[in-house]
């Protein structure tokens, strides 16, 4: 299968949605908008991701969403080859992949990496985000090869 079709929209099954609440709702809007919002503690400016009430860091609960720039560095990664629900029948297979986001050394962001084989995939290649509406009112973002390569080895 070409992965540029992985998490298309053209598949009449639906996919499973995420779990939306008042703490992850500026999350999916964000990716609604084409922004990668992740929440940052505004007392010590750490980024914090899944978003949380309380900074891990500093313990304060004065957080807030930030825009981030969607570039990171893959950090590890695994090709998914049994489909768990109907809607990934016709995907595998497909990357899982947890994403360290350029902000901030730490800072994961598991999501899929499309727009390459499995077997081209690379350790620590630099990807960046791009969002791909998968069913009505679900965008995802998700990461692809990064197309220029930016800021140097890290
Ligand atoms: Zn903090």
């Amino acid at each position: 299968m070409n992965t540029t079709t992985l998490f298309g929209n053209s598949s009449a099954v639906i996919p499973p949605r995420p779990a939306e609440d008042s703490l992850t709702a500026f999350f999916w809007q964000g990716a609604r908008d084409g922004k990668l919002l992740i929440h940052r503690c505004r007392q010590c400016q750490s980024y914090i991701h899944w978003p949380r009430p309380v900074c891990r860091f500093c313990l304060a609960t004065d957080l807030s969403p930030a825009e981030v720039s969607g570039r990171g560095r893959l950090h590890t990664y695994t090709s998914a080859t049994q489909a768990f629900h109907p809607y990934f029948l016709e995907r595998v297979p497909y990357i899982i992949a947890t994403v360290e986001l350029e902000e901030q050394p730490g800072l994961m962001m598991v999501s899929n990496l499309v727009g390459v084989e499995p077997m081209a995939v690379q350790p620590n290649m630099l990807v960046e985000v791009l969002y791909r509406e998968v069913a009505p009112g679900l965008t995802l973002p998700l990461f692809e090869p990064a197309t220029t390569r930016r800021g140097g080895d890290r």
